[in-house]
């Protein structure tokens, strides 16, 4: 039973709208996948919505980015979380708010720098959904700036170029607490990608999982991960991390997660749950 337990949609920085990304799941044949948007759970009801009475189970889900002394671009997926947990959607809506201050700071520094962007386009590209920086990339792409995505992100926006703003975010300990408080299971996401220097912090803040069969993953870091989750006492999970087409992003169901960490995430939810 194919499972992906990470997935973007048009909620953050995704290009397919959580019911298309039903429809994509349903064509490769997915029974379960996990709606996993940065700093929103806005796409959850809609994914639930379209995956009604259609084989397919929508599991609610979020993705924080952690600081952490010592590790950069470390997130954790929030999975099985109570997406109206007042704590969390308190939570998420603050992070919105300093996405919005960032992206207007970026868009102010490009527009004095004589690169035409502005922020009302770059707002209306997210939808209403999290900012992020894909979607100023977009406006500068639309705008003649750079020719390409990847190239508005390599020259202009991208974490050593010379108009990116850093994100405000969570420590990992508030991140795992707003997790657990909303009834998730807290899953340190691509550590093959994004470095594993804050498990140890996060190990003391509660963390429950390990994303070992995320789709960038070698087979290597694979069997890495999960012997890793195994020697703490955490469960395994996996996901493709789908963004839609044109995104540059892996196939939706690519990870090969394992199905038992469906049921593995279910029994460790029920710590958080009252
Ligand atoms: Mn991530
Ligand atoms: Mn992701």
């Amino acid at each position: 039973m194919p499972v992906d337990l990470h997935v973007h949609t048009t909620a953050s920085d995704g290009s397919l709208t959580p019911s298309a990304v039903v429809e994509a799941a349903l064509a490769v044949g997915l029974r379960v996948i996990a709606i996993t948007d940065h700093d929103t759970t806005a796409g959850v009801v809609e994914a639930t919505d379209a995956a009604r009475s259609r084989g397919i189970t929508v599991l609610p889900g979020v993705e924080l980015s952690v600081e952490e002394p010592c590790a950069s671009d470390v997130h954790v997926l929030g999975l099985l979380v109570d997406h109206d947990d007042p704590h969390l959607v308190e939570t998420l809506a603050d992070l919105r708010a300093s996405r919005e201050a960032r992206a207007r700071t970026m868009v102010d520094m490009l527009d004095e720098a004589g690169h035409s962007v502005d922020f009302a386009d770059v707002a209306r590209r997210a939808g209403g959904g999290s900012i992020g920086r894909v979607h100023i990339a977009r406006a500068l792409v639309d705008s003649g700036s750079v020719p390409t995505v990847e190239e508005a992100f390599r020259l202009l926006i991208g974490r050593d170029a010379p108009f990116h703003v850093r994100k405000e975010t969570l420590s990992g300990t508030r991140a795992i607490a707003a997790i657990h408080a909303a009834g998730g299971v807290a899953v340190l996401a691509h550590p093959g990608v994004s470095g594993e220097a804050a498990l140890t912090t996060l190990l003391m803040a509660g963390l429950d999982g390990i994303e070992a069969f995320h789709a960038e993953h070698s087979q290597r870091d694979r069997q890495r991960f999960a012997a890793l989750a195994e020697r703490h006492g955490l469960i395994v999970t996996g996901g493709s991390d789908f963004h839609g087409p044109g995104m540059r992003s892996p196939g939706i169901g690519a990870g090969a997660c394992p199905d038992s960490a469906v049921d593995a995430v279910r029994e460790r939810a029920r710590a958080y749950r009252s």
